[in-house]
């Protein structure tokens, strides 16, 4: 049984650890923007174990020593808080500064508490690439060297705080070890009521908001998966560097057809087939008309597809992923549940 503190508490991905964390019996300190509506935590305060082993208190990412509480007397670090939102108004202020100064924040605080060991920061497969190439099997020895601040923000915010974490762990050597999770595309079913990032790309699809079927490739992993990656981070002493972490890859086209076969009430599928050289030059024209984030992300994405191997993830921390077929099919009937969709 650990002490383990998990920032962003309120997340799609940090509830399901926490729930999985108070499964195996730990005791969890969850960090929340704001403690003054009880109410809105709800959802993790009624988990399993939570009465007698979950605290929360606040902590905001952009405030120094924000940290300190909530890593005191733990000897795990969960660093799951980044905004994860592809359009700002601006990226500097809206992302890169909340997610880097925000890793070094927890990072000064774990390395002030002398009972800290383990540090998992949640990095993302948009440190790793932001323009996925079938000719390049992605391992962790890759990095994204090419986003900007116009160029995919939200992968760069969370390449440069990937990338701070490893500088500051390389220069002021704490007494804790630095483990890294890259996830590809998150899904799978919620445990808080707010429509994630990842799942609202089955609930656009679903809505009608794409024109037709675009030649998109998603690495996609079970948000239960990722917890449980978190979790054997925190768990496995063995545990080093970076981990990415996928099950397969779908293309827009098969997500569609899985969706087709579940007859969602009002559904409003793509039906257009622009998965083809025309159709990707198309997409690429209609990219600038949209939201900064969004354009330059079906610039870099749009006729490409990810390879990678997780072979790592697999061997050090006993990982196998779900099939993600069924998790699009569960997060489907979760969305219908929570009213995102099929209204
Ligand atoms: P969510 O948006 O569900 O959770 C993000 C969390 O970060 C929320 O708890 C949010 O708090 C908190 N947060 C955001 N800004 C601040 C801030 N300024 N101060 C304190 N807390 C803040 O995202 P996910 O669960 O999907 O993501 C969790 C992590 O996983 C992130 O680091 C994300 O980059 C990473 N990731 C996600 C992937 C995905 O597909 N979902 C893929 C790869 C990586 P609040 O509730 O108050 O807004």
């Amino acid at each position: 049984m650990r002490t383990i503190a998990v920032t962003g508490a309120t997340g799609f991905i940090a509830s399901h650890t926490i729930a999985l964390l108070l499964e195996a019996g730990h005791h969890v300190c969850g960090t929340v923007r704001s403690l003054a509506r009880p109410d809105a935590h709800a959802f993790l305060t009624g988990l399993p174990g939570a009465a007698e082993r979950l605290t929360l208190v606040e902590a905001d990412l952009l405030a120094p020593s924000s940290f300190d509480a909530a890593v005191a007397g733990c000897d795990t670090v969960l660093h799951m808080a980044s905004p994860y939102v592809m359009t700002v108004a601006d990226a500097q202020r809206d992302l890169v500064d909340p997610a880097v100064q925000g890793t070094l924040n927890v990072l000064r605080a774990c390395a002030r508490a002398p009972s800290v060991r383990r540090v998992v920061v949640t990095s993302s497969m948009a440190a790793v690439t932001d323009e996925p190439d079938k000719s390049v099997l992605l391992t962790e020895a890759n990095w994204n060297t090419t986003s900007s601040l116009t160029r995919n923000p939200y992968y760069f915010s969370k390449a440069e705080a990937e990338r701070a974490a490893w500088s500051f762990v390389e220069g002021e050597k704490p007494a804790f070890d630095l483990v890294t999770i890259n996830p590809f595309v998150v899904i799978g079913p919620s445990l808080t009521p707010q429509l994630n990032t990842s799942n609202a790309i089955i609930a656009d699809l679903l809505s009608g908001k794409y024109p037709g079927i675009i030649d998109l490739t998603w690495g996609m992993v079970d948000v239960r998966d990722v917890a449980l990656a978190h979790v054997r981070a925190a768990e496995t002493p063995g545990a080093s560097g970076r981990y990415l972490c996928a099950g397969d890859t779908v293309t827009m086209r098969e997500v569609v057809g899985i969706l087709r076969g579940l007859d969602v009430p009002g559904q409003r599928l793509p039906s257009l087939g622009m998965d083809n050289a025309v159709g990707s030059l198309l997409v690429r024209l209609m990219s600038y008309t949209q939201p900064g984030g969004v354009g330059s992300y079906l610039r870099s994405h749009v006729g490409r597809a990810p390879r990678y191997d997780t072979t790592k993830i697999r061997r050090d921390l006993g990982l196998s992923f779900r099939d993600i077929r069924q998790s699009i099919v569960d997060t489907v009937a979760d969305m219908t549940r929570w009213g995102h969709v099929g209204r």
